[in-house]
């Protein structure tokens, strides 16, 4: 019994471990994401520095249910840390689909007006080829903590560091063909990642809703 605990206590070290990793590590990619965004006159990789700062409020959600799940794991308070999740999840999922569709709608009206195109600064990309090797690193290091901790919040915010990467390919891309001249392909960059981030934010709370929905509303009345 203590020895199956204290294996319990190694893996929430793991699991909590990991989690702060990727606040660290989100928390000095956002920095560089919207500094340099901004001085290279780079919709994309702001857009996606945006996202970065949303991925922070996903990080703490997590170290939360983390948290709440090592407390909860001597007491029956099993229910209430899921719903705690639920709550959380809902919250997130809102706030990242009012992101995204602020950064859509910014975009687009930067792709209006076409006029104050100025080209992107190579140091933009430079930026954007990082995220993308650290968002991809840091997939596979919560993927391996996930499947020795059996955590499946670190498996979803693992595949999310995945996407992570791919909307930071997308922001390259968008970087590239604005240095070659084509200046409102970084503003469609900023547009797709904007959707990405609502469709995050909605999938997000359809999860959140169904999972509500499914478990079996046993009353456990918390003490
Ligand atoms: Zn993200």
């Amino acid at each position: 019994m203590s020895s199956t605990s204290e294996h319990g206590r190694e893996k929430q070290d793991a699991a909590f471990k990991a989690a702060q990793v990727s606040v660290l590590l989100n928390a000095a990619l956002m920095t560089m994401q919207i500094v340099i965004g901004w001085l290279a006159y780079s919709d994309g990789l702001l857009a996606d520095g945006v996202h970065t700062l949303a991925d922070l409020a996903a990080d703490g959600m997590v170290l939360a249910v983390l948290r709440l799940s090592a407390t909860a794991v001597h007491r029956s308070a099993r229910d209430s840390c899921d719903r705690y999740e639920t709550i959380g999840s809902l919250l997130i999922s809102f706030l990242l689909i009012a992101t995204g569709m602020e950064t859509l709608w910014s975009s687009l009206g930067h792709v209006a007006n076409e006029a104050n195109a100025s080209s992107v600064h190579a140091s933009a990309l430079v930026v954007a080829v990082f995220v993308i090797v650290a968002k991809e690193a840091l997939f596979r290091y919560i993927m391996s903590v996930a499947k020795r901790t059996r955590s499946t919040i670190l498996v979803a915010s693992a595949w999310h560091a995945r996407s992570d990467a791919i909307s930071a390919l997308i922001a390259a891309v968008g970087i590239l063909g604005s240095m070659a001249g084509l200046a409102i392909s970084d503003r469609l960059a900023a547009a797709v990642i904007g959707i990405m981030i609502a469709r995050m934010g909605f999938n997000l709370g359809r999860k959140a809703f169904k999972d509500s929905f499914d478990r079996p509303a046993s009353e456990t009345a918390g003490q």
